[in-house]
């Protein structure tokens, strides 16, 4: 009997693994491929992380105590999961983005910056800007690495007892008053709690309980570009990481490079589909608007991409996160954090869901990711 079992090792797995067997707790991790992978939420070499918060003002103290374990977790491990660029969202200064960033910074005291669509383009010199735009510069923003980040992870989990059960799917789970038993393709396991971290394919193992929750699996292309000459204006350095809403609720993001191209992508807009019906090749109808874009914001990157990607959103109704303990199934803590903009508070997420499983109290408020709002 272990203490917890945490199904499924991606961003949110492999952090919530670590954080257990930091505390001590009998845990095993397991998961139907060996993460990293491509096949779920958490691959394409980097990821945002940004502090005011343009999602909520209830964000900031999740990605404070974030940054704190990414930092923690680079220091434990010596790998370098971390970089920071200084971040810029930019739109109409009444838009969601910009106002929302403004919003957050205010309430929780983030020192931003404001500038108008010739500062940023001074400030930048990649960018280019439509009149009327306006920028919010935040410093604290930056990139992380995200299969980095599981892989350091997952490497201290097994240095401080955690097993690891890669290659093994969960095919059925049962649970009652005492626990909770796991049908896997290697056998039988018994656990006290469950995380489940399964990403994109958490709907069917809700399933597997008789839990239902609505959760729409989005898919997305990210696309690496190089510069088209030979200037550096497109590196970490000399450009932030920065979202744009180039029309009302549409946002356009890019990652300066750092070594592999800009890489740029289009938040949202994205087919549903499933982690078994999607087309995980890219077509010319996911790069065309990302190129257009890429042009109008970012004219010295080349005019097509040289790497392009299919990635998982896993989409709540309200796409605010779901970490909580499920009512018909008090044993399992379940992790819905993606709808896009999960994986900066993984290292928080996981340090939470140890303490739920282990009957400590959450040190953040989690009452606005309750699993009941959707009732
Ligand atoms: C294109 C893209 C860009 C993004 N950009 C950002 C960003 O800039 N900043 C940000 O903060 N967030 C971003 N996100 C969101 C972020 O990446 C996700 O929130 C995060 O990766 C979700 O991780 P997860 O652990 O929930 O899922 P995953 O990492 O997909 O992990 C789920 C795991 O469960 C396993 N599994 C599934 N079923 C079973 C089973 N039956 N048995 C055993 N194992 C199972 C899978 O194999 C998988 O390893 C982005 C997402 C995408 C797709």
């Amino acid at each position: 009997m272990y203490d917890v079992a945490v199904v499924g090792l991606g961003a949110m797995g492999s952090a919530a693994l670590y954080h257990l067997a930091a505390r001590g707790a009998r845990v095993v991790g397991i998961d139907t491929n060996t993460p990293p992978h491509t096949l779920g939420s958490t691959h394409g070499r980097t990821r945002i992380i940004r502090e005011a918060y343009a999602e909520h003002p209830s964000y900031v103290p999740l990605v404070r105590r974030a940054y704190a374990n990414w930092s923690a977790l680079e220091a434990a491990s010596g790998i370098t999961l971390f970089r920071r660029t200084g971040g810029l969202m930019l739109g109409p200064p009444g838009g969601a983005l910009v106002s929302g960033a403004a919003e957050s910074a205010r309430e929780r005291s983030i020192d931003v910056e404001l500038l108008d669509a010739d500062g940023v383009m001074s400030r930048f010199p990649a960018l280019h800007v439509d009149a009327g735009m306006v920028g919010l510069v935040e410093k604290s923003a930056g990139i992380l690495f995200p299969e980095r980040c599981i892989e350091a992870h997952l490497a201290l989990a097994r240095g401080l007892g955690a097993e690891v059960q890669c290659q093994t799917q969960v095919m059925a789970l049962a649970h009652g008053a005492d626990g909770v038993r796991l049908m896997t393709t290697n056998g039988a396991i018994s656990a006290r709690k469950i995380v489940m971290a399964t990403g994109p394919w958490t709907s069917e193992l809700l399933a597997m309980l008789d839990v239902s929750m609505a959760l729409e699996v989005e898919r997305q292309t990210v696309h690496w570009f190089d510069a088209s000459g030979n200037g550096d204006v497109l590196t970490a350095g000399k450009l932030p990481i920065l979202m744009i809403e180039h029309e009302p609720n549409r946002v356009y993001y890019a990652i300066p490079d750092v070594g592999d191209g800009l890489k740029a992508g289009i938040h949202h807009e994205g087919a549903t589909v499933t982690p078994v019906s999607v087309n995980r090749e890219v077509t010319a109808t996911d790069v065309e608007p990302v190129e257009r874009l890429t042009r109008r914001f970012l004219p010295s990157a080349a005019a097509t991409p040289r790497e392009s990607a299919v990635c998982l959103y896993t989409n709540t109704l309200d796409e605010n996160f779901v970490i909580d303990t499920l009512t018909d199934a008090p044993n399992v803590v379940l992790l819905s954090a993606c709808s896009g903009h999960g994986f900066k508070f993984a290292s928080a997420i996981g340090e939470i869901a140890a303490q739920l499983t282990l009957d400590e109290s959450p040190a953040l408020d989690i009452s606005h990711f309750s699993a009941g709002r959707f009732n």
